[in-house]
């Protein structure tokens, strides 16, 4: 950041008094800009035993598949977030369920969390930011055209509590940069 978002001036990057990390400090107004991880939420839709993955039209990572989700907004709660953005990316009407994972993407300063979902009714099509949407058994899934890696973590997690008739949630890091340069940025 260059300039400070409350008067315009330029800002500068200092550790203020009694904090402990440098922050982008407005030399006008005085004004510290903080910048703190993004919340990412999302759910795994199932329909009758599938699960729905979301081909995304946008990028990073154009082309690869996905479960419904994105960056939450002021004002709602995590599960109203993660059923909005199933109905946004792939038009699905989800019931949210439990927790399902919480993934800390470092390197994108992003907070990705997944709850499990039940899509009552098998009526869905691609909204503006999916190519397609689409159903799939365990055994289709495109592992090797997976999106992101919490996309991957969450989707082996869902399947193997499913598979032992559990529902715990789970917490990973990822701090790696896996899918080349596109693909850290922002998942939206
Ligand atoms: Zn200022």
């Amino acid at each position: 950041m260059n300039f400070c978002t409350h008067c315009g001036a330029r800002v500068e990057l200092r550790t203020p008094t009694g904090d402990h990390l440098p922050r982008h400090v407005c030399a006008a107004c005085g004004t510290v800009h903080y910048q703190n991880p993004r919340l990412v939420v999302g759910c795994v839709p199932e329909h009758a035993g599938r699960i729905l993955l979301c081909r995304r039209a946008i990028e990073p990572r154009r082309g690869f598949w996905t479960v419904p989700a994105g960056f939450m907004e002021n004002g709602e709660t995590l599960q109203q977030a993660a059923a909005r953005e199933s109905y946004e990316e792939a038009l699905a009407r989800v019931e949210i369920g439990s927790l399902l994972s919480i993934v800390h993407v470092l390197h994108a300063h992003q907070v990705h969390v997944f709850f499990r979902a039940l899509l009552p009714v098998a009526e869905f099509a691609p909204g503006p930011e999916s190519l397609e949407v689409e159903l799939f058994d365990a055994h289709d899934i495109p592992w090797g055209d997976i999106a992101f890696p919490s996309t991957d973590f969450t989707l082996r997690r869902y399947l193997e509590d499913r598979a032992a008739g559990r529902e715990p949630h789970h917490f990973t890091a990822v701090s790696r940069r896996v899918t080349g340069p596109a693909a850290d940025e922002a998942q939206a």
